[in-house]
C-alpha cells in the first residue's frame, strides 16, 4: 500500500492550545531543586528520619513523597494529592489553570 505515501505539501499542524505547551511554560517557571529518583536528605538530628524540603521537619521516610515537578521531598502537610505534587507547585498549577 502506497496510496498515502504521495507527496503532499507539509504544512504544519495548528497548535492546539491546551497540551504540552501548557505544561513545558509551567515546567519553565519551577525550578528542579532534586533529580527525580534522588534521595531526600537525612535529617542530622535524628536517626532513620529524612528532611521534608519544604517546611525543614524531620519525618520517616514513608511519610515523604517527592514532587513530580520540582523534585523535592514533600511531608503530608506540605503535600497536594491533587496533583500529586507539593504545595508549592500544586499553586503554580493552581495559577496556570486559571490563565487558561
Ligand atoms: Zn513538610
Ligand atoms: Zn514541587
Amino acid at each position: 500500500m502506497t496510496l498515502w505515501k504521495k507527496n503532499w505539501p507539509r504544512k504544519e499542524a495548528p497548535k492546539s492550545k491546551d497540551t504540552p505547551d501548557r505544561l513545558r511554560e509551567l515546567r519553565k517557571e519551577i525550578t528542579v531543586m532534586r533529580k527525580q529518583g534522588e534521595p531526600p536528605v537525612k535529617d542530622p538530628g535524628s536517626f532513620a528520619q529524612y528532611t521534608c524540603d519544604l517546611c525543614s521537619t524531620p519525618h520517616p521516610v514513608s511519610e515523604l513523597r517527592q514532587c513530580v515537578l520540582c523534585g523535592r521531598w514533600a511531608c503530608d502537610a506540605c503535600w497536594k494529592d491533587e496533583y500529586y505534587t507539593c504545595k508549592s507547585c500544586s499553586g503554580l498549577i493552581k495559577i496556570h489553570m486559571m490563565k487558561g
